[in-house]
């Protein structure tokens, strides 16, 4: 069998502006994939309707052009392949049931979630898990959870080593598709990985928690899987919080080709790469060359990527 081409990809949920969290991740993901000849797949995540707007995903990509981070490939939104991850759902339909419990019904009755590890951010806190109180109701209304299976399991991060996780007790059954229709990230994300063909996932330690989850739904929608996984530390502010558009992590500047080099370089002395001082006056596209040739994973083991 040949082995599958290297495919890498950025996946931002249009919430907000790219910040320097942000950046240092499309910058960190595309650096390895083509340190390793692969190609690297932008991705919009907008499945969420009611926090993403098409305005944040403009100037998204209107960044990552001015940065220099080009899509090897056709750019995908979900929000336009609903259909796609409907058929799936239908496919799904053994090992998933409608849930009519509200929030408030659940709050007194929930199980509180298991944690296999320590991702050390002070904002991450996993749901309570669902006492699958519908689960042999056999309704045909209201939103669609998913089981998950009671396994004990484990990935190898490139970054932070072996990672076991049991998803039914860490997350218990997610919903999939709310009431309004609206599909949940973790399902549109995995049918796409599997459809894109990636094969290296690079992304923040935030979303290393529904690893297990995605591997899972993958195998169940019969998709392949990402070969190998890679979870950067968090950029954190000064109160331990992930920099994130909500807590309106200051958006980047890509204007004039000064601020993008400044911008390249800053990330990149974040990710621990130590770009030699001069590089900074070079143009983007040497400081990128450079970055691809000197690109190193090594030093992300283990490391908390600091405090702006
Ligand atoms: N869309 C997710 C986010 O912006 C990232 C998903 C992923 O990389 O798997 O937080």
């Amino acid at each position: 069998m040949n082995p599958r081409p290297i495919i890498g990809r950025f996946a931002p949920s249009p919430t907000g502006a790219l910040h320097l969290g942000s950046l240092c991740t499309a910058l960190a993901s595309y650096c390895h994939i083509k340190s390793l000849g692969g190609q690297w797949l932008v991705r919009i995540e907008d499945v969420d309707f009611e926090r993403c707007k098409p305005d944040y995903a403009v100037s998204i990509l209107t960044d990552l052009d001015n940065l220099g981070l080009h899509s090897d490939g056709e750019i995908l939104f979900q929000s336009k392949r609903t259909d796609i991850y409907d058929e799936y759902l239908a496919h799904l339909s053994n090992i998933t049931y409608h849930c009519t419990c509200s929030r408030k019904e659940l709050s007194a009755l929930s199980i509180p979630a298991v944690s296999f590890y320590d991702v050390n951010i002070k904002d991450l806190h996993l749901a309570p898990i669902y006492p699958r109180l519908c689960l042999h109701k056999n309704l045909s209304d209201n939103k669609i959870r998913l089981c998950l299976p009671d396994v004990l399991t484990a990935f190898f991060d490139g970054i932070q080593g072996v990672i076991w996780d049991n998803p039914a007790k860490s997350l218990g059954d997610v919903v999939v598709k709310r009431q309004n229709g609206m599909i949940n990230y973790m399902l549109a994300c995995t049918i796409d990985d599997g459809l894109q063909g990636i094969t290296h996932v690079m992304r923040g330690l935030d979303i290393m928690p529904m690893t297990v989850a995605q591997l899972c739904i993958a195998k169940a929608c019969l998709l392949p899987t990402p070969h190998y996984f890679y979870h950067l530390p968090l950029l954190v502010n000064h109160d331990g919080q992930k920099l994130s558009k909500q807590n309106l992590a200051t958006p980047i500047d890509t204007t004039t080709p000064d601020k993008v080099s400044d911008l390249l370089f800053t990330a990149l002395t974040l990710l621990g790469q130590n770009p030699p001082a001069e590089l900074q006056k070079e143009t983007p596209d040497t400081i990128l060359m450079w970055a691809t040739r000197h690109w190193d994973n090594g030093v992300l083991q283990g490391a908390a990527l600091g405090m702006v």
